[in-house]
């Protein structure tokens, strides 16, 4: 049986602050799965929502984060496929549909009227014990161990669409432009499809963890301003496909110009401010331009962790406690990642410890 009150870092809407708080355990409905948090990790739109980019909707505290693993410590009555003890990996998309027009597009589009997302309208991961819809979840493969691979369900699922939206062949070379958590996923992905991958980011210690996780080629767009040639240099012509994960419009600047005539630009990251591309470009084919997020139906999500199960793909993480939760954010707005995701590791001690 889970403690009737666990910890959880929270956004207080109104002090303007993340707290970890004292919280009841939630209860469960008959299509929910109630999980102990194995592992949460830390993504760019937490901050936003810290920021106030994305607008709370109440001011009660509500628990961050939408990207983590756990194992199920009780079945709702009308679930199928999982049992107590699966460690499962789920999105944040509660109560959508999959079925609408909407929910085609991104969940966040569905128009059932039940859908709230985790992590920004309702409780989120950062807490000891969540309830989340069985309809967003997977159990793990065997050989993907939880405690590391919470990145893989929002970060991960993005990158993996981010190579298959690029829609190269092997031996075609793919620009990965802003190596964060993100980019860095997308390069192991897009290596295990024996794609070759120029990495471009602004500073070095992220580009020397993406030379780690695979790139080819690495170039920082800022010191070496001569990059775009140098990329078509050693690409004869330029990139096949860029994916641009960095949430500065400066990242897209350069973007189109990595890659050759008729090339395609995979639109990721977000900006604060709209990025700007030329209409006569696009009319005359010179690129095309087609867009990956974090959107995935249960088949996406299965198909997504039995990839990087099997090539044994993980992202470059640094770990802390729950406690640390304001030294994460602070790491995130001070851009000191250096490519790597961060991760609360919840002990299972201490969670059954507290019963
Ligand atoms: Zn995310
Ligand atoms: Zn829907």
């Amino acid at each position: 049986m889970p403690p009737r009150t666990q910890r959880a870092a929270q956004y207080n809407p109104v002090s303007k602050k993340v707290e970890v708080n004292e919280i009841p355990v939630p209860s469960i409905k008959d299509d929910e799965l109630l999980i102990r948090t194995v592992a949460a990790s830390l993504c760019h739109s937490d901050i936003m929502l810290v920021e106030g980019q994305i607008p709370a909707v109440s001011d009660e505290p509500v628990t961050i984060g939408h990207e983590a693993t756990g194992q199920v410590v009780s079945v709702g009555s009308a679930v199928q496929g999982f049992k107590k003890g699966d460690f499962v990996g789920f999105i944040n998309a509660y109560h959508a549909c999959f079925k609408c027009r909407g929910c085609a597009n991104h969940y966040i589009y569905c128009t059932s009227g039940s859908m709230v997302m985790q992590g920004f309208s309702c409780d989120g991961y950062f807490q000891e014990y969540c309830a989340i819809d069985a309809g967003t979840a997977v159990v793990l493969p065997p050989t993907m161990d939880a405690s590391v691979s919470s990145p893989i369900f929002c970060a991960g699922i993005t990158a993996y669409h981010a190579v298959l939206k690029a829609g190269l062949s092997e031996g075609d070379t793919l620009a990965v432009i802003g190596c964060g958590g993100l980019g860095q996923l997308a390069i192991k992905y897009a290596k295990a499809k024996r794609l070759k991958v120029v990495a471009v980011d602004v500073d070095d210690n992220t580009l020397a963890t993406a030379t780690a996780s695979g790139a080819d080629h690495a170039f920082n767009s800022r010191k070496q301003k001569d990059y775009i040639d140098q990329i078509h240099h050693i690409t004869a012509g330029g990139c096949d496909a860029a994916a641009v994960f960095a949430a500065v419009k400066a990242g897209y600047d350069g973007a189109p110009a990595t890659l050759r005539v008729g090339g395609h630009l995979v639109v990721v990251g977000i900006p604060k401010d709209d990025i700007q591309v030329s209409a006569f470009d696009l009319s005359m084919c010179k690129y095309h331009i087609s867009a990956a997020n974090n959107a995935a139906n249960p088949r996406q999500l299965a198909d997504c962790a039995d990839f990087t199960a099997a090539h044994k793909i993980s992202s470059p993480s640094k770990f802390y406690k729950l406690e640390q939760i304001n030294d994460m954010i602070g790491v995130m707005q001070r851009q000191e990642m250096a490519g790597t995701r961060m991760v609360v590791k919840f002990e299972e001690s201490a969670a059954s410890s507290r019963l």
